[in-house]
């Protein structure tokens, strides 16, 4: 049985209740009352497990949160306001003034401003690498360096990663190796090739519909013997390894990110956020599908499409061997020129023009005047968005109706 079917199963019987409401209870309040202070004070020094203040921990979402552990096989989650919440989570849990990141791939337009601009400011520097830069990643890693972050595909430069090669690569450097898995929830286990941490903008296609927008960050356990998080390099974690054992990245994760930043998630989008997680493994692989079939049919017709199936892909065989179940909703078709590409999407009768990605229904954006209009052109040329870079979010609809309306609207 592959993932899919398996989640078919998992993902309803683990939301649903066997017992009164089926649905899940959304537990709306931001405090919580606590019987008498000797259970304050345990529900603080947190030898009494209760909701403590929703900023820390909310029981709808601390539902969704073990259900996404379990996804990635994980021991534990924090679900987080936004996508970018759960990567400004992840990464100021583990970095300081001085300290370095290594990003590698195609980036979100966020992530490489936050890399880029905002942890900057805050004296963190992050050095940027194309997936296959391996040599240069290798040279790049130093004392300093507490992270090694990758995208599990590249948006919108579809390029894929070999995951294996770089995680043996932060094993042996002794790095932390972080893999924002947004495109390929379930397709790609990014705990089991080796990543330390996995990243989610539950707002994609783990929602899958537009209605709410969430993150979530989902981490492993602590090896008992050897492990990275136990040497110098991470001398922070200590103390939470007192308390907490294997167990240590969440506690660090809440108490050196989330209580002070503030990026908690809200009991109603944690509640929608499961509504769309019950037919994931259902939405996913017929997309998957319907994107094969979509460029394959684009590209026939001569229109410059990029994507990994695609034969004349430089990762084509990384395609074939690593990702079995598809690299996720995504495809870029590059129209050449900034009228033309306008002109597409004047003309597209079934495409929705918007931001987002991972929809039940097909989404379309011009990439150089929209997500990164503030970016120079070199980084613009580093991220492979040219002027006529169109990136397409594949839906549920038909997808011969998709392949006409393109060819139609590319006229
Ligand atoms: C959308 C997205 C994010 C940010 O998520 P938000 O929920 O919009 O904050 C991060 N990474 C990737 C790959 C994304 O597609």
């Amino acid at each position: 049985m592959n993932r899919f079917e398996d989640y078919c199963t998992k993902f309803v019987q683990s939301i649903g209740n066997k017992e009164g409401a089926i649905s899940p209870s959304i537990v709306s309040s931001a405090s919580f009352a606590y019987k008498d202070p000797e259970t304050a004070e345990g529900i603080f020094n947190g030898s009494i497990k209760k909701p403590l203040y929703s900023r820390m921990g909310n029981p709808t979402t601390a539902k969704l949160e073990s259900i996404l552990a379990e996804m990635d096989g994980g021991i534990g989650a924090v679900a987080t306001s936004s996508g970018m919440g759960a990567t400004t989570l992840a990464v100021t849990s583990l970095v300081s003034q001085g300290d370095e990141i290594i990003s590698i791939g195609g980036l979100f337009g966020g992530t490489y401003s936050l890399f880029n601009e905002t942890l900057r400011r805050f004296g963190i520097t992050t050095h940027f690498f194309d997936v296959d830069d391996l040599d240069n990643i290798n040279n790049a890693i130093n004392d300093k360096t507490k992270i090694i972050f990758l995208e599990s595909v590249g948006n919108p430069n579809m390029r894929l990663p070999d995951i294996k090669k770089i995680a043996a690569i932060a094993d042996t450097k002794g790095v932390a190796l972080l893999v924002d898995n947004t495109i390929t929830p379930l397709s790609i286990s990014p705990l089991a090739l080796g990543a330390d941490i996995t990243i989610y903008s539950t707002t994609k296609i783990i929602s899958g519909n537009s209605s709410a927008l969430g993150g979530c960050v989902v981490f492993r356990a602590i090896n008992e013997k050897d492990d990275k998080f136990k040497t110098k390099r991470y001398s922070f974690l200590e103390k939470f390894m007192k308390g907490a054992g294997e167990m240590a990245l969440i506690p660090n994760a809440k108490k050196r990110a989330l209580r002070d930043f503030g990026m908690s998630a809200n009991a109603h989008a944690s509640y929608q956020t499961m509504l769309g997680l019950e037919t994931l493994a259902l939405r996913l692989p017929r997309i998957v599908k319907n994107i094969e079939i979509i460029v394959k049919e684009l590209a026939k017709n001569s229109l410059h499409v990029n994507h990994p199936s695609l034969e004349s892909h430089p990762h084509h065989r990384r395609y074939k061997e690593n990702f079995q179940f598809g690299c996720g909703t995504l495809f870029t078709i590059d129209m050449q020129t900034k009228e033309k590409a306008y002109d597409f999407l004047r003309k597209t009768k079934l495409a929705t023009i918007t931001a987002n990605i991972g929809d039940t229904r097909t989404l379309a954006l011009h990439m150089a005047s929209t997500i990164y209009s503030d970016f120079d052109e070199s980084t613009r040329k580093f991220l492979g968005i040219t002027d006529g870079l169109i990136r397409i979010s594949v839906g549920l609809e038909n997808p011969q109706e998709i392949i006409n309306d393109f060819l139609k609207a590319a006229k």
